[in-house]
């Protein structure tokens, strides 16, 4: 039985007997969101997921309010997958400090992503911050597909000595190669088309710069193409839609 929590009380009385695997959503759960649902239910006795469209996060009013929120069939979605708890805080309740209050990281974090969109990763290493002071889990499960959040969430894990342990887990796509994203749900059926050809540009194992031209070819708006962490990441527009993947490279053949 899934049961819905709004405050940290239900989690401080978690026994210490159980371990507590976390997973934090922003929502719209997809396939991908499930995998860490998966991976921490193997792993974990309880696992606590998290729905917080976090404001903090978002470079543009309009992207968080057109974000989409499907609590509903989110909560089906986490029922069926046997997740023991959702957390569910309100923003008032989270940001009592008006977040006056927030964690800032002044190196990896200022580069792609955070090049892109300044104060990002402020706001959700601050979110990621509370929600784990509120769970308290043993572990807690970030997805491959966010690769510079990952890498982040880990260094302010070890940083400031915070005892959990975070895990990183593959990227889900889709049969046409595209990252799941709750993003997605807002290309049409022509803009999807084209946004195929982003994973299987990345995929291809052309050196960065061939692959930003491709791209452009093809009418993307290219935020960045850059090669780090043994990974090639990138980030790039369909119309008024952002999209962010990586892939391993050099790629493995076979
Ligand atoms: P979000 O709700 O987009 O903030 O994502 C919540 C968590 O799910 C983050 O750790 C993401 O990296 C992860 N995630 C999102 N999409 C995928 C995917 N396609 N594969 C694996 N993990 C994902």
């Amino acid at each position: 039985m899934l049961k819905i929590v709004t405050d940290r009380d239900a989690f401080l009385r978690l026994t210490s007997q159980q371990s507590v695997g976390f997973v934090p959503t922003m929502g719209n759960l997809h396939a991908g969101h499930l995998s860490l649902c998966a991976q921490s239910q193997a792993e974990n006795d309880v696992t606590v997921v998290s729905i917080f469209v976090n404001p903090t996060q978002f470079n543009e009013s309009s992207d968080f309010e057109k974000y989409p929120r499907t609590l509903e069939a989110d909560k089906k979605l986490l029922a069926e997958q046997g997740v023991d708890y959702l957390f569910l805080p309100t923003r008032e309740w989270l940001y009592a400090d008006g977040y006056e209050i927030k964690i800032t990281e002044n190196a990896l974090s200022t580069e792609l992503e955070g090049e892109c969109r300044p104060g990002h990763f402020d706001g959700m290493l601050t979110v990621v911050m509370k929600l784990l002071q509120c769970v308290q889990p043993q572990r807690a499960y970030f997805g491959e597909k966010d690769y510079q959040q990952l890498l982040l969430v880990k260094k302010m894990a070890a940083a400031l000595f915070l005892p959990v342990e975070i895990k990183g887990c593959a990227i889900v796509r889709a049969e046409d190669s595209l990252a799941l994203s709750s993003r997605n749900s807002r290309l049409t059926p022509m803009q999807r088309e084209k946004a195929a050809h982003f994973p299987r540009l990345l995929m291809s194992g052309e050196a960065p710069e061939t692959i930003r031209e491709a791209l452009e070819a093809l009418h993307f708006k290219v935020d960045y193409i850059a090669l780090k962490w043994q990974r090639l990441l990138g980030a790039v527009w369909v119309d008024d839609i952002r999209l962010i993947d990586n892939v391993p490279y050099p790629m493995t053949k076979g």
